[in-house]
């Protein structure tokens, strides 16, 4: 995708270089990944720890109280961000050609979607893109490179350790530019979802819900998220290049929960998936990709 080159002026915030490690103070709520988070990604004691992790950091204990602040929250954001008009995101962005990556997505995503809002006289508020390396520290806990890129809704922050795109490449069979751009789009749809409100009704949601329906409730939330992705695309349809949407295709493909869980485990449980089927996946992102329209991301009624 032939994308500008990032605006110096977006909201970015850096951990690298800080030493890493756990801390940084009470966070709270639900990340929202590109990944599940527990049982495909992690072995049988990664398991264990992610348990211990969402324990540790009230991932469990406070579903339903920490999304969708309006803003003037208590909950401050426990990363530095860049104040508008500085150099932090210049210095951020290029640091390697990965963040750049992720800068020009994130820019062109706060674009659209700034103007996706404004034509339907929404407000808009910007999220930040944090970058981190190994251990990093979110408004809902710990940030792990293992979790995979994920948004917390708390600090509307999209948080990402750019070594997870050597990870989509190699270990997904998902290269290209494009399957790093719908990374990002992925994580811009969850704080879209948020500004909407939709994330705050589907944990209300969950709250009342049995796990086996927690876990459909929230792959519906996922797939709007693919859906959202594919919209920004579709918004930017004179930058894709060729192969651009097969690279899009092949990353929802492989990080379906169907297709993680046989690869992990040799067979599916369908109750525990919480991302949607890799035929989802791909179903949904197309949706957005056709229409362009978040209108058609209508995950929460009807089928999927
Ligand atoms: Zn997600």
């Amino acid at each position: 995708m032939r994308l500008d080159d990032f605006d110096p002026n977006i909201n970015v915030g850096d951990q690298r270089g800080q030493g890493g490690g756990f801390g940084g103070g009470g966070g709270g709520g639900m990340l929202l990944g590109l990944l599940p988070l527990i049982g495909s990604r992690f072995g049988c004691g990664g398991i264990v720890v992610a348990l211990i992790l969402l324990a540790v950091f009230g991932g469990l204990g406070n579903l339903g109280s920490m999304i969708g602040m309006g803003g003037g929250g208590s909950s401050a954001p426990t990363t530095r961000s860049a104040p508008a008009g500085t150099t932090e995101a210049t210095k951020a962005c290029t640091v390697d050609a990965e963040s750049r990556a992720a800068c020009n997505a994130y820019s062109s995503a706060d674009k659209t979607w700034e103007a996706i809002f404004a034509k339907s006289g929404q407000q808009f508020r910007q999220p930040s893109l944090q970058f981190y390396s190994g251990n990093g520290r979110s408004g809902c806990g710990a940030a792990q490179s293992a979790m995979g890129p994920f948004y917390c809704p708390t600090d509307q922050g999209i948080y990402l350790d750019t070594s997870f795109f050597n990870e989509l490449a190699n270990r997904f069979g998902a290269k290209g530019d494009f399957a790093q751009d719908y990374v990002i789009a992925h994580e811009f749809g969850h704080h879209i979802q948020n500004l909407l409100g939709t994330s705050d009704q589907v944990q209300r949601a969950q709250a009342r819900a049995s796990e086996a329906e927690g876990n459909a409730i929230s792959v519906r939330l996922e797939l709007q998220a693919d859906c959202y992705a594919g919209v920004w695309a579709a918004q930017n349809r004179d930058r894709l290049e060729p192969g651009d949407i097969q690279e899009g295709m092949t990353a929802a493909q492989a990080i379906g929960d169907d297709t993680l869980q046989k690869e992990s485990q040799g067979r599916v449980m369908p109750d525990s998936f919480t991302h949607g089927t890799s035929a989802q996946r791909m179903a949904w992102l197309k949706r957005g990709l056709d229409s362009g329209d978040p209108a058609q991301c209508d995950t929460f009624s009807g089928a999927i």
